[in-house]
C-alpha cells in the first residue's frame, strides 16, 4: 500500500484495516457507520453480536455407501424488525465468521429496503460440484432437519445462496413440512413456482442489480448503452445481471465462471453464453473472446465492474487499479473496507452489495407474503413492486450520501443500521 492519503489520515470516521475475515469486515463497517451518525454504544455492543447461532455435525450416507459427516451452520443476526432471514449457501470454503457476517449484512439489507425481517444466513462446508442429485437431497434434508428448530415461517426464513438453488429449497420446504405435520411453503423462499415460488425470484437479485446500475450510470451522466461492462461471476446473480444489462445495450466485455472467464473489448454475446453454460456447464468452452483470469476481470478499462462472485475480491492489493468509473455489488461483501476508503478516495462509486443486490430478498418477502395469503401475483406485478422498492431505498441513500458526503455503503448503513437502533430501543431490551 502508498502513503495514507488524505481521506485515510484525516477521516472522521471510525479507522480501518485490511482484514480477509468477512466479519471483522462487517464489523468494520459497522464501526464506521456507528462513529458517523453517533450510535447509541449500548446498541452498538448488541449490533456487533449475532443473536443465535447453530453449528451442526451430521452424517450424510454418500452413493458409495460410506458415511460422511458434514458441518453445517445457522446464525440468525438481529429479529428486532422480524423473523431472521437470509440464504443457505453450500462451499468449501464457508465457515462460521464468514455465515456472521453474511447474517449481519442480511439485517443491513432488509433494513435498507425496508422489508420487515432480520438478518440470518446458513451454510454447509461441501463442495456441491461433488455432490450427486441423491447424495444433495439426503445432505439438504438432514441438514434441514438439524436448523428445524430455528427455521420456520414465523421465525427464520432461508433462501438459496451460493451453490444453492430452487430444488434445495423445496427439498427443506418438504423436510419441514413432514416434521411438522402439514405443508408450509412460506418456511422458504426461492422455491420452484410450481409449489409456491414466486414468479420473478429467480431473475431478481440480477434485475436489482441492473436497476442500480442504471439508476446509478444516469446520475453520472453515464448511458448505459453502449456503456463497457465487466461481470466477476456468471451464477444467479452475475448471469441474470449481464444478460439483462445486455438486453438494455450495454455493451458485455467480460465474464467468467468458477472455471475461468472471457474478454472481448467489442462485447459478447451474453444469450450465446448462456447456452453454453447451459451445454458445457462452462462458458470457457465459448469462441466469443480471449481467456481471462476473475482477478485480471476486475482490472478491465471498462465503465461498469459488477463483482458478482465471492467476497473480498478488491481489496488493499488491488482497489489503485481498478479502472471502473462504476462499481456495483453482486456479490455480498466482495470489497474490503480499506478498498472501499481507496475507491471512494479515487472517485469510484461503489453501490454496495447490502443495496445494490437486495431485489432477491425483496422478491422473498413478496414470495413469503405470497404464501402466507395463498394468493399469487402475475410476475409484472411483482417485477413492478419490486422496481419501487429498489427506487426508494436507491433514493434514500442517494440522498444521505449528498448530504453528508459519503460513500454509498455509509450512507446505506446510515439507514439501515438507524433503522434496527431504532426498532431495539422502541422495543427495549428484555426483560
Ligand atoms: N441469499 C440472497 C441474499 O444474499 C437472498 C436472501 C433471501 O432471499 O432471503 O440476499
Amino acid at each position: 500500500m502508498g502513503a495514507p492519503t488524505l481521506l485515510e489520515r484525516e477521516t472522521h470516521m471510525a479507522d480501518v484495516r485490511e482484514s480477509s475475515n468477512p466479519y471483522e469486515n462487517a464489523i468494520q463497517q459497522l464501526d464506521t457507520v456507528a462513529a458517523h451518525i453517533g450510535l447509541d454504544p449500548d446498541i452498538h455492543e448488541v449490533l456487533k453480536y449475532p443473536q443465535r447461532e447453530l453449528t451442526v455435525h451430521f452424517p450424510v450416507k454418500l452413493d458409495n455407501g460410506s458415511t460422511r459427516v458434514y458441518t453445517g451452520y445457522r446464525v440468525q443476526h438481529n429479529l428486532s424488525r422480524g423473523p431472521a432471514k437470509g440464504g443457505i449457501r453450500y462451499s468449501p470454503r464457508t465457515d462460521i465468521d464468514e455465515v456472521r457476517a453474511l447474517a449481519m449484512w442480511m439485517t443491513w439489507k432488509c433494513a435498507i429496503v425496508n422489508i420487515p425481517f432480520g438478518g440470518a444466513k446458513g451454510g454447509v462446508l461441501c463442495d456441491p460440484r461433488t455432490l450427486s442429485p441423491a447424495e444433495s437431497e439426503r445432505l439438504t434434508r438432514r441438514y434441514a432437519s438439524e436448523i428445524d428448530l430455528l427455521i420456520g415461517p414465523n421465525t427464520d426464513i432461508p433462501a438459496p445462496d451460493m451453490g444453492t438453488n430452487a430444488q434445495t429449497m423445496a427439498w427443506i420446504m418438504d423436510t419441514y413440512s413432514m416434521h411438522h405435520g402439514h405443508t408450509y411453503p412460506a418456511v422458504v423462499t426461492g422455491k420452484p413456482v410450481a409449489i409456491g415460488g414466486s414468479e420473478g425470484r429467480v431473475d431478481a437479485t440480477g434485475r436489482g442489480v441492473y436497476i442500480v446500475a442504471r439508476e446509478a450510470s444516469k446520475r453520472m451522466g453515464m448511458d448505459l448503452k453502449g456503456a463497457t461492462v465487466a461481470v466477476q461471476g456468471f451464477g444467479n446473480v452475475g448471469g441474470v445481471a449481464a444478460r439483462i444489462l445486455h438486453e438494455h445495450g450495454a455493451k458485455i466485455v467480460a465474464v467468467c465462471d468458477a472455471f475461468g472467464g472471457l474478454h472481448n473489448p467489442d462485447g459478447l454475446n451474453i444469450p450465446e453464453l448462456m447456452e453454453c453454460q447451459r451445454n458445457d456447464g462452462t462458458l470457457t468452452t465459448h469462441a466469443g473472446g480471449d481467456p481471462i483470469g476473475a482477478m485480471e476481470l476486475l482490472e478491465l478499462p471498462v465503465d461498469i465492474l459488477v463483482p458478482a462472485a465471492l467476497e473480498n475480491q478488491i481489496t488493499a492489493a488491488n482497489a489503485r487499479r481498478i479502472q471502473a468509473k462504476l462499481v456495483v455489488e453482486g456479490a455480498n461483501g466482495p470489497t474490503t473496507p480499506v478498498a472501499d476508503r481507496i475507491l471512494h478516495d479515487r472517485g469510484v462509486v461503489v453501490m454496495p452489495d447490502v443495496l445494490a443486490n437486495a431485489g432477491g430478498v425483496i422478491v422473498s418477502y413478496f414470495e413469503w407474503v405470497q404464501d402466507l395469503q395463498s394468493y399469487f401475483w402475475a410476475e409484472n406485478e411483482v417485477n413492478v413492486r419490486m422496481e419501487q422498492m429498489m427506487l426508494r431505498a436507491y433514493q434514500e441513500v442517494v440522498a444521505i450520501a449528498d448530504r453528508d458526503n459519503i460513500d454509498m455503503r455509509t450512507a446505506a448503513y446510515v439507514i439501515g443500521v438507524q433503522r434496527v437502533a431504532d426498532a431495539t430501543k422502541l422495543r427495549g431490551i428484555y426483560p
